[in-house]
């Protein structure tokens, strides 16, 4: 009988990858019944007993920090739990599940250790329900250990896997090696997650918010990850591998089709031409976009230099990144969002940032560089030096999460002192400079008129401004469904910022950065609503061209008028998806 199982996610980034997968992470994990060969029980049991030192070992060191902190009556407290750690006929009993019924020392632990802790909580007492805790803790450490050694290993892979996970955080996605991970899927995660969008950036099929899978897969199982359909397949039978590869020859050959007008310019059927950027993570990807015919970089996000290190970057860090991207570029637009860190991109658990109750209303993105003064000069100074090697005017500055125009003055007036500073120093930099803001927060789109006034240029990240406007969490599953692209408000607040730049004197330009623009359903709606400008994940490019060779801008006029007539969302959602089969359907399938 075949043990299939398919479990459906949001699907973030395309392509099918097929190959055996890896659990990573030991959190939250039940270990399956799972058994090991002969030939390896000693190792396994030496994996086992080098666990429980490890767990002692800790152990052994909270007993000596309590104990000269609170008094040796609390550390004793340790001394129990590592009594019980070491207690031989817990020791022994596990090693019998290993010897003589060959269970992994995973499997082992939790079966002698569950066992235990409902002895004690059958026991019905409150002392002994807390007795019962201690030793599932006890078998969570363990587990951590046994199961956790493969977050180590991740960077050390030598062959070709699928990581399945309960949760990657944007720095361990970042660290991916390409050669070695086919693709990846996580229990938890929302559609605009950074962790989604890395692994567009990376160009791995990714399924994210699948809910609680890991449970029912075992390290090796054959899993298929189906970015198209958001579809994690563990243990598929061969008509369905066959199907599958079936499918993603097809839709490469489409792509492949698509690529070829890659020299074709983005112009509407009737004639308008359409600024198409890429939105990059990596100086690497700077390729990836000109390959695919991109304008240039229209999202620079900076701070994903950050990620996977644990020392800030220097000045030269920065310098190089940024040399490497202008150069690649040969002067074209490049814009450089200023760091845009906070607890929401970078786990806590690094030791960068403190745990706060709601880290995407807290320090983050400018706010953080406001404060951090000297970090926000030293990532300045190697952008206008960077930037002296271009064009005048090519590369240009982006503030994130502006939110009034206090912040977006204060910003303005740090870059001036930089500009003074280096002047002093005698630095050859950039003089000219178009300073822009990210409008992702509603105060910002709401103020767009008096922006417009200040700003050089707006781009607009709605995967913030989604999650700011609806109150819904972009990297919350449980919320996924909430989280509406093409919710009326949100339309409207892109109606708002292109007409109060259209009517400023200076008549501000708008791109479309956030992911919104990177999906071509939401393409016409967006042309019709009056920008001009999107910038895009780069995989995505050949079919935005696609779109918009086949536009015209009253049918785009049309599309959104009648968008924002509908009000309800997922009218909207059905309504462009149809215009984009009739538009264009080798993309709209
Ligand atoms: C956005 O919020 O839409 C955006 C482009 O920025 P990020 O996804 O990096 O927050
Ligand atoms: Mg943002």
């Amino acid at each position: 009988m075949s043990n299939m199982l398919v479990k459906r996610g949001i699907a973030v980034s395309p392509g099918v990858a097929i190959g055996r997968a890896v659990l990573f992470g030991a959190e939250n994990f039940k270990v399956q019944r799972h058994y090991t060969s002969k030939a390896e029980i000693d190792a396994e049991i030496g994996r086992f007993h080098a666990a429980l030192d490890a767990v002692c070992a800790d152990i052994e060191e909270n007993q000596r920090v309590a104990t000269e902190r609170l008094g040796s009556d609390l550390g004793a407290i340790f001394g129990a739990h590592l009594l019980m750690a070491r207690s031989p006929e817990l020791v022994g009993e596990i090693e019998r599940l290993i010897r003589v019924e060959t269970n992994t020392p995973e499997r082992a632990c939790d079966i002698v250790l569950n066992k235990y802790a409902k002895l004690f909580s059958d026991l019905g007492s409150r002392y002994h329900a807390e007795r019962a805790q201690d030793i599932y803790d006890l078998k969570n450490r363990l587990l951590r250990q046994l199961l956790g050694k493969r977050r180590q290993e991740l960077s050390d892979l030598a062959e070709s896997v699928i990581i399945l996970a309960h949760n990657l955080t944007p720095s361990e996605t970042a660290n991916l090696k390409k050669e070695f991970v086919l693709g990846f899927a996580t229990e938890v995660g929302g559609p605009t997650s950074h962790t989604a969008i890395l692994a567009g950036a990376l160009e791995l099929p990714a399924v994210v918010g699948v809910g609680d899978f890991l449970s029912e897969v075992n390290n090796g199982d054959i899993v298929i990850i189906d970015g198209d359909r958001g579809e994690v397949i563990v243990n598929p039978v061969e008509s369905v591998i066959a199907e599958r590869r079936e499918a993603q020859k097809k839709s490469d050959a489409n792509y492949a089709a698509l690529e070829v007008d890659r020299t074709a310019e983005p112009i509407t059927a009737d004639g308008e031409r359409i600024q198409l950027l890429g939105n990059i993570e990596f100086p690497t990807e700077t390729e990836h976009c000109l390959e695919r015919g991109a304008d240039g970089i229209g999202l620079y996000r900076t701070e994903f230099l950050y990620l996977g290190r644990d020392v800030e970057p220097t000045e030269e860090d920065h310098y190089q990144a940024y040399c490497r991207v202008i150069d690649d570029l040969g002067g074209r637009e490049c814009v450089i969002r200023t760091l845009d860190l906070g607890a929401d991109k970078v786990p806590t658990s690094n030791g960068m940032f403190a745990e706060v109750p709601n880290p995407a209303l807290g320090l983050r993105s400018i706010r953080l560089s406001l404060q951090y003064i000297e970090g926000f000069k030293t990532q300045l100074r190697a952008i206008l030096r960077a930037a002296a090697k271009a064009p005048p005017g090519s590369v240009k500055i982006m503030f994130p999460l502006i939110s009034s125009l206090y912040e977006f003055r204060q910003a303005k007036m740090v870059v001036r002192d930089v500009m003074d500073d280096l002047e002093e120093a005698g630095v050859p930099f950039q003089r000219e400079m178009p300073l822009g803001m990210m409008v992702e927060v509603p105060s910002a789109a709401i103020l767009a008129d008096h922006f417009a006034t200040e700003v050089d240029f707006f781009s607009i990240g709605t995967n913030d401004l989604i999650q700011y406007t609806l109150a819904v969490d972009r990297g919350d599953p449980a919320v996924s469904s909430l989280y509406r692209t093409g919710d009326p408000a949100i339309l409207r607040m892109i109606r708002m910022v292109v007409d109060a730049a259209e009517k400023s004197d200076r008549k501000v330009p708008v791109t479309v950065c956030g992911q919104m623009s990177s999906d071509p359903k939401f393409l016409p709606l967006l042309i019709g609503l009056g920008i001009r400008r999107i910038s895009v994940t780069p995989h995505s490019i050949p079919e935005l061209k696609a779109v918009i060779r086949r536009l015209t801008i009253p049918k785009s006029k049309d599309i959104a008028t009648h968008s924002e007539w509908l009000g309800l969302s997922r009218g909207v959602d059905n309504y462009l998806q149809g215009e984009l089969f009739k538009i264009c359907p080798q993309v709209g399938h």
